[in-house]
C-alpha cells in the first residue's frame, strides 16, 4: 500500500468536534488529540516541488442552500484554495466531477477528482478525509441542513471551507497556536469572500509537508469565452434585427465577427440619429 493511505479513511475531526462546540470542549481536545498524523499529496521531486491536486464539486454547487449562491460556493472554495496555494506549492486543478454521490461510503479512486466538494445529510456539520489512495480520500463534505452563509454569520462557509481543505491536504488539528486549523470553531474570523487568512501556524503546517513555494487554483471556466458571447449575442442581435426586416442572413446563416461590427455600428448609428 502507498505510504499517503494509512489516513485515508480516517475523518477528521474538526466537524464531529464543532458539531459538539455547545456541548463540551474536552470532547473536542479528545477528539483533536485521537487524530492520526497527517500525510500530503505525492510530491515526486520533494518538498519545494509542484503537487498537483485535482479537486471538483460533486454537487455543492446544486443550488440546495438559501442563504448562499452556487457562484458564492465556488467563490470562497476558490479563495480557500488560494490561501493554501499562497504558501506552498500546492496547485489546485478544477476537473469536471465525476463519481458516486456524497457520502461516507468507500469507493475507488479510479480517475475522479482527488478532492470533491459537496453537501450530504449529516450529524456533524462538516468532515474532510485526508490523502490516501481511495476515492473518498481528500473529499470534503457539509452538512446539508446548514444554514451557511458567506458573510458574517454564525455558519461561515468561507471559514468552515478553509479548515476542511486544509484536512483534504494532510493537515492536522492546532491544538496550541492559533491558527484556523483549531479544532474549535469560532465562527467570526472571516467576514466575507477577500477576508479569508491563515495564521502562522497553518502555513508552517502546511510547509511541513509540502516546503516552502507558491502553487495555483486553476478553476474551470464556467462562462464562455468573451469571443463566444460576443458571437451568441450578435447572433441573437441578428435574428432580432432578421425579425424586423432589416436585415438578411448570409444564405450560410453564418454571423461572422466582422459582419457583426457592421452591423452593430449600423444598428448604434442608426440609434443615434433618432
Ligand atoms: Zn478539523
Amino acid at each position: 500500500m502507498a505510504p499517503n493511505s494509512v489516513t485515508e479513511q480516517r475523518r477528521s475531526g474538526f466537524c464531529r468536534a464543532a458539531a459538539l462546540f455547545a456541548g463540551s470542549l474536552v470532547l473536542f481536545a479528545n477528539a483533536a488529540a485521537a487524530e492520526p498524523i497527517g500525510l500530503g499529496w505525492p510530491q515526486p521531486n520533494g518538498p519545494g516541488s509542484p503537487v498537483y491536486i485535482t479537486y471538483s464539486y460533486s454537487n455543492l454547487l446544486d443550488g440546495s442552500f438559501f442563504l448562499t449562491s452556487p457562484d458564492e460556493f465556488r467563490a470562497a472554495t476558490e479563495e480557500a484554495l488560494r490561501l493554501w496555494a499562497a504558501y506552498a506549492p500546492v496547485n489546485f486543478i478544477e476537473v469536471q466531477d465525476s463519481g458516486p454521490p456524497p457520502s461516507d461510503s468507500p469507493y475507488l479512486a479510479d480517475h475522479h477528482a482527488q478532492i470533491r466538494i459537496g453537501h450530504q445529510d449529516m450529524a456533524d456539520l462538516a468532515n474532510a478525509y485526508y490523502p490516501g489512495v481511495d476515492g473518498l480520500a481528500g473529499d470534503v463534505h457539509i452538512a446539508t441542513g446548514i444554514p451557511w452563509t458567506i458573510g458574517e454569520g454564525h455558519w461561515n462557509f468561507l471559514e468552515a471551507i478553509t479548515h476542511e481543505l486544509g484536512h483534504a491536504i494532510g493537515l492536522e488539528h492546532e491544538l496550541v497556536e492559533p491558527a484556523i486549523m483549531n479544532p474549535s470553531y469560532p465562527f467570526h474570523r472571516f467576514q466575507g469572500l477577500g477576508s479569508g487568512f491563515l495564521f502562522p501556524a497553518d502555513i508552517r503546517a502546511e510547509q511541513r509537508i509540502y516546503g516552502v513555494g507558491v502553487g495555483s487554483v486553476q478553476p474551470l471556466d464556467p462562462s464562455p469565452e468573451p469571443t463566444t458571447y460576443l458571437l451568441v449575442g450578435g447572433g441573437l442581435f441578428a435574428l432580432f434585427l432578421a425579425g424586423r426586416g432589416r436585415m438578411r442572413l448570409s444564405p450560410s446563416g453564418v454571423l461572422t465577427a466582422a459582419s457583426l461590427t457592421s452591423l452593430v455600428g449600423r444598428r448604434m448609428t442608426r440609434k443615434h440619429r433618432r
